[in-house]
């Protein structure tokens, strides 16, 4: 299931007013319908099968198989005939229901809601790469700012139909959000010759940054359990635990007995919940791990008696002023005998394709931290609360600006 937070979405956004008013920020249809989040959601969910590949069945990619799409709620700028449009030149059956703008008051008419079944004998990678092109434009709309790499991300996703494709002009305009001199480069080059050598070059790069991307999560929860081995621990409070990544991590492994998950956003520990299944979990295992709201800003009875904490990806989201409360609750009150925490490295950011220059990786983030400032905050507060911290890179090493994540290991 996707789940669509309209308050994140305006939290942090400067000058937005000029967007349709205040109210509209909060109340909108983006949690009920397909969107260009759902296009997010498909490629992160179905990374591999969007671009084609399977490890264990290899021999499925390339199969058409009889597949069949249904999209509760499609909103279509242009109706039912745009629909049409788009979907049956690609050999797709549609289906589609219109929705009144309000049943309760017809001549208000209809609204531009479809429930939408499309079919077709199709690769399962045509399919998904069809809706995450098309979702977005027929809503005609995108929840993030379109700039350069996004007309490489369409000439990638477009490959073998959409030059072909007799809305080709209308389809690159609205993905590209209308920004006429990014429709005219990526109409140029989709119409063009084949590829450059650069350009082809990169297509290869923008795919691995991709992928590292997902892999570094995985590669930094690997380096945290193994932490955690190496110190021989079995009682671990993950603050700030989020989704519960790491808690899942940690219930694998039969050495840890103890986990407690403690965040302060009650959706997060919702999901976190419904991730570990812990309503179903078997009593045993059940036993292990426990979820708790509260806030690293203040001292805490319940996290006291861990042997280690594990704080990843967190710091960056507190206020700089506040810090030094959390350094207290942490390292003064709670004071486990392990602290593993890690935070971005700051310099690595040039060395992601997507990230404009100054940008931090996250809306949500108050810093970022080049390793020099992270090494000194975390030596600074070592010796101010009696312990040791060893430092160490997450993810590939680059020889000049170090790996994307930094990790700090306390002990006392
Ligand atoms: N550790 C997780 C989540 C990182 S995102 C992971 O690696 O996937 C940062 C998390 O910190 C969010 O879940 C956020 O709700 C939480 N957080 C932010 N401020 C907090 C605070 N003051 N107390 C507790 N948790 C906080």
């Amino acid at each position: 299931m996707l789940e669509v937070d309209p308050v994140a979405l305006v939290r942090g956004r400067r000058g937005a007013s000029g967007e349709g008013g205040a109210l509209e920020q909060y109340v909108n249809d983006r949690p009920y319908v397909a969107s260009s989040f759902m296009s997010v959601a498909l490629s992160r969910l179905f990374g591999s099968a969007l671009a084609g590949r399977s490890q264990g069945r290899p021999e499925l990619v390339e199969r058409e198989l009889p597949l069949v799409a249904h999209v509760s709620v499609l909103p279509c700028r242009g109706g039912e005939s745009f629909l049409r449009r788009l979907l049956e030149p690609l050999g797709y059956r549609v289906t589609a229901t219109p929705h009144a703008l309000d049943e309760t008051v017809p001549e208000w008419g209809q609204s531009r809601y479809f429930t939408v079944t499309i079919e077709g004998h199709k690769r399962v990678s045509e399919l998904l790469t069809h809706l995450y092109v098309l979702i977005p434009v027929l809503d005609d709309d995108k929840h993030y700012w379109v700039t350069e790499d996004e007309v490489e991300k369409l000439l990638r996703h477009g490959e073998g139909w959409l030059a072909a494709h007799p809305e080709r002009e209308l389809i690159t305009r609205r993905y590209l959000r209308h920004q006429k001199s990014l429709a005219r480069e990526a109409l140029e080059q989709l119409l063009g010759e084949e590829l450059s050598a650069p350009e082809e070059r990169a297509r290869d790069e923008a795919e691995a940054a991709l992928e590292a991307r997902l892999s570094l999560n995985e590669q930094r929860l690997r380096a945290v359990v193994a932490e955690l081995q190496a110190g021989g621990v079995t009682r671990v409070v993950d603050l700030g635990c989020g989704e519960g990544k790491l808690l899942k991590a940690l219930l694998q492994e039969r050495r840890f007995t103890d986990i407690l998950g403690m965040d302060v956003s009650w959706r997060s520990l919702d999901i976190a919940s419904e991730r570990l299944d812990l309503e179903r979990m078997p009593e045993l295992q059940r036993e292990r791990v426990k979820l708790i709201h509260g806030s690293l800003m203040y001292r805490d009875q319940r996290l006291a008696g861990y042997e280690a904490a594990t704080v990843i990806e967190v710091v960056e989201h507190l206020d700089p002023p506040r810090l030094a409360a959390f350094e207290r609750v942490l390292f003064e009150f709670a004071r486990p005998e392990r602290v593993v925490l890690t935070t971005p490295n700051a310099e690595f950011n040039v060395r992601f394709e997507n990230l404009p220059a100054g940008r931090f990786r996250h809306a949500d983030h108050r810093f970022e931290w080049t390793r020099a400032q992270f090494e000194a905050w975390a030596q600074g507060l070592a010796s101010r609360f009696g312990y040791s911290v060893r430092f160490g890179p997450v993810g590939p090493v680059d020889e000049e600006v170090g790996a994307p994540t930094q990790m700090a290991v306390f002990s006392r």
